[in-house]
């Protein structure tokens, strides 16, 4: 008996159930010859800035382009320091770098695994200092000014904004969100008293479109949102080479336009966007019954009353954690690792020398995190194999729960 497969992430059934739409988008774009920019591109930013509940969204050629024009366009550049978590995906921090400022990491919080407010508190007043003569806020350890927090929106689920603002505006730092893995996610702000979308909080926020994400191109693709226009307008001006009209160059800018085909598949997929978010929500929902009817020995995402997550990834902590990978993967469940080493840790950043046990939140969880499948169209049934393959290698023994008492 054959068992079939479950894959991590399913992108050929939304893409067969829309095939004649988005081949008709291609057809179009035959036709008209416009292919990079244009009204298609236009109409996109349009549906997409509505969706974020901001008004402005600039269309770019990734979610990497996208961090590194809103953080140029927010001021962030040359021997500037930038705060961020080692928990999320190298793009974060390459923007910071190739805007020729230094990330500086504080570490996440062990139950959302996202940007500890604490943490950034304690870096604020321990490893920066005010300088009395300019006024700025200096870091200790690399002696440039500290001016933005990019804090990320890591597998769906928005970070703590409130106190991460406060913080920001008591040191006249600038956020820019990394909203890569959270197109819908909602925060409750106590300070607006309302739900805002990832996207709107920040000074800017950046979103991919890689296929993957919860909305997802065929191809490459990203976009900034923002309530600045004037931090619209620059980066329409970066994205496009600078240029302020046809061959006339304010300043230096980057080839990082949105081509028309991957925004007019975009313009059809984001029409069912709620719906596939919704879908990934009843999915997070019914492992979490599922897994606790079983009895399974793994932490499980944690969902603050303050956030509506997107679920972009579904991540559980569980001991012995490459063992069971394997296993999984031989019942033929796939899997991933979101991420499996810190970015301190990784080679690229071994110049910044921040040496292993400085992030102890991150460097823990680390070894303990797995990815579970997580799509839309994921069904009961697939979960149910996932939830019982899980539980048979994760059951424990609990000590003296066998014992009935009065
Ligand atoms: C995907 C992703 C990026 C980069 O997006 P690209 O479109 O691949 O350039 C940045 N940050 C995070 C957290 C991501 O998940």
């Amino acid at each position: 008996m054959s068992v079939s497969k479950i894959p991590f992430l399913d992108l050929t059934t939304v893409h067969r159930e829309l095939q004649q739409e988005l081949t008709l988008v291609f057809r179009n774009a035959l036709d008209t010859a416009v292919f990079v920019g244009g009204p298609v591109v236009e109409r996109f930013e349009e549906r997409f800035a509505e969706f974020c509940e901001v008004p402005h969204c600039v269309g770019v050629g990734s979610g990497t382009d996208a961090l590194r024009f809103a953080l140029l366009a927010a001021g962030i550049g040359q021997d500037d320091v930038v705060i961020t978590v080692p928990n999320t995906f190298i793009a974060t921090t390459e923007a910071i770098s190739q805007v020729g400022a230094t990330p500086q990491f504080v570490d996440v919080d062990q139950r959302t695994y996202n940007m500890a407010p604490e943490k950034l508190l304690e870096f604020l007043e321990a490893c920066c200092t005010l300088d009395p003569v300019t006024g700025k806020l200096m870091s200790n350890s690399i002696g440039h000014p500290v001016t933005g927090i990019v804090p990320v929106h890591l597998y769906g689920q928005m970070a703590d904004m409130d106190p991460i603002l406060e913080l920001a505006d008591r040191y006249h730092l600038v956020v820019v969100e990394d909203a890569c893995q959270a197109h819908g996610a909602q925060y409750l702000s106590k300070k607006e008293n309302r739900w805002c979308k990832a996207g709107s909080m920040g000074v800017a926020a950046a979103f991919s479109f890689y296929p993957g994400k919860n909305l997802g191109a065929c191809g490459e693709a990203g976009a900034i949102t923002t309530k600045n226009p004037e931090i619209a307008r620059k980066v329409r001006m970066l994205r496009d080479h600078g240029e302020a009209a046809k061959y006339y160059h304010d300043m230096e800018g980057y080839n990082g336009r949105l081509d028309a085909i991957q925004a007019g598949i975009l313009s059809v997929k984001i029409r069912h966007l709620e719906g596939w978010n919704a879908g990934r929500v009843e999915a997070a929902r019914r492992y979490a019954d599922l897994f606790t009817a079983a009895g399974a020995d793994v932490t499980l995402p944690f969902q603050p009353a303050w956030s509506k997550p997107v679920y972009h990834l579904y991540v559980v902590q569980a001991e012995g954690r490459n063992s069971l990978r394997r296993e999984l993967a031989e019942a033929g469940i796939a899997t991933g690792l979101h991420y499996p080493l810190p970015l301190h840790l990784q080679k690229a950043y071994a110049g910044l020398g921040v040496g292993r046990g400085t992030l102890p939140v991150t460097e823990l969880i680390a070894s303990r995190i797995l990815s579970l499948p997580m799509f839309p169209t994921l069904s009961e049934a697939q979960q149910q194999r996932v939830v019982e393959a899980v539980a048979a290698r994760t059951m424990q023994p609990v000590p003296g729960a066998a014992t009935t008492s009065a």
